[in-house]
């Protein structure tokens, strides 16, 4: 990874960005995955001072790991804490417009920042500049994203095989996240949302110790962590037969789910997309089912910018990975959705995700 390349992009954004009063002489990134991104460390204590002289401030467990990780910056290790380490740089750097990131903080490492640096210093809240940068992929990224998403398809047969009725949901997550470890993952990358008969209309239903039913929809969203990045996958199945009705539910996702993914390209915006997928439920009158948003984008984090809503006005861009995940949730009866991890590619998207989405029912 280039981390001194991306350093340079994010100093260049910050001395000139699009509004003048959003210009400052440095970052203090203090989200774990801005400096993962920024930097390489893996751990789970730092703060980076992105300047012109950027340092890195970790403590004393993370000596070793640091020294071996952290490229682009120079790497700190103060007897008291970061916080007050990076506003002595600060000083010694005679920085005097000092960008946080200021949904990525504390209020006491707020109040310490603000009592520590002193009244030359001024503090400018910003919000989203790293992750601006993380949003497009570099093809080192989407090698990684890739892998993590071949892993988590690869476990898909041996997930079907866990769905017996009777069984619990917490076993058939329990199976699969035993299997996800003994392919290589490093971790899920969020809570394994196996959401069955009912349970299927909650959009966010994590495996509980409810009972696969003999019949009815069994919602499965759930991905991996590979070096790093995060894969997102959501198939609906159906145990036992569908009715006329619950076919046409999940036809009507499927197509939504499509158009969406035929939406994207570089140019189009964020609503745009969102507005293809909830078009198509519109017309089959599923729309007031559909309560979240299309899709959002994965990398570091299994969420990340852009967010695929109503109405966004960001822009896409070749690079993008985002998922694109309609759903249609029936309030004490049963829901589909339907998520694939898809690249914004130069000329149109790539689908990531190659597991198919016809609808399948385990008799
Ligand atoms: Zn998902
Ligand atoms: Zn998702």
């Amino acid at each position: 990874m280039d981390y001194p390349g991306r350093l340079r992009r994010l100093s260049a954004q910050l001395v000139s960005p699009q509004e003048v009063s959003r210009q400052v002489d440095a970052l203090l990134v203090t989200h774990l995955p801005n400096v993962r991104y920024l930097t390489g460390f893996t751990g789970s204590a730092a703060v980076l001072l992105a300047s012109a002289k950027p340092m890195f401030f970790t403590d004393g467990r993370y000596r070793e790991q640091a020294a071996q990780q952290v490229r682009g910056a120079k790497v700190v290790i103060p007897r008291g804490n970061a916080l007050s380490a990076a506003v002595k740089a600060c000083q010694a750097q005679r920085i005097t417009r000092l960008g946080v990131e200021a949904d990525r903080m504390s209020v006491s490492q707020f109040q310490t920042l603000r009592r520590e640096l002193g009244k030359s210093v001024e503090i400018v809240p910003l919000v989203g500049v790293v992750e601006a940068l993380r949003a497009v992929k570099d093809p080192a990224e989407i090698k990684l994203i890739r892998q993590a998403v071949e892993l988590s398809s690869g476990l898909f047969p041996a997930l079907l095989k866990a769905l017996k009725p009777g069984q619990t949901e917490l076993s058939a997550a329990a199976r699969l996240e035993y299997l996800a470890r003994q392919a290589g993952a490093e971790a899920m990358s969020f809570e394994t949302i196996i959401a069955s008969g009912k349970r299927s209309a909650l959009p966010h239903g994590v495996a509980s110790p409810a009972r696969l039913p003999a019949r009815g929809f069994v919602v499965l969203d759930y991905g991996v962590v590979t070096q790093g990045y995060c894969s997102d996958m959501t198939r609906t199945i159906h145990l036992g037969r569908a009715t006329a009705r619950e076919r046409a539910v999940y036809a009507a996702v499927l197509e939504a789910q499509l158009a969406g993914i035929n939406a994207l390209r570089p140019g189009a915006t964020c609503g745009q997309v969102d507005e293809a997928a909830r078009r198509v439920l519109r017309r089959a009158g599923l729309a007031k089912f559909f309560t979240h948003s299309t899709g959002h984008g994965v990398g570091l984090e299994i969420h990340e910018p852009p967010r695929l809503g109503a109405r966004g006005e960001a822009v896409l861009e070749a690079g993008m990975v985002v998922t694109v995940e309609p759903g249609a949730y029936l309030p004490g009866r049963y829901g589909v959705r339907i998520e694939d991890m898809v690249l914004v590619t130069a000329t149109g998207a790539e689908v990531l995700t190659p597991v198919g989405k016809a609808l399948t029912e385990l008799l």
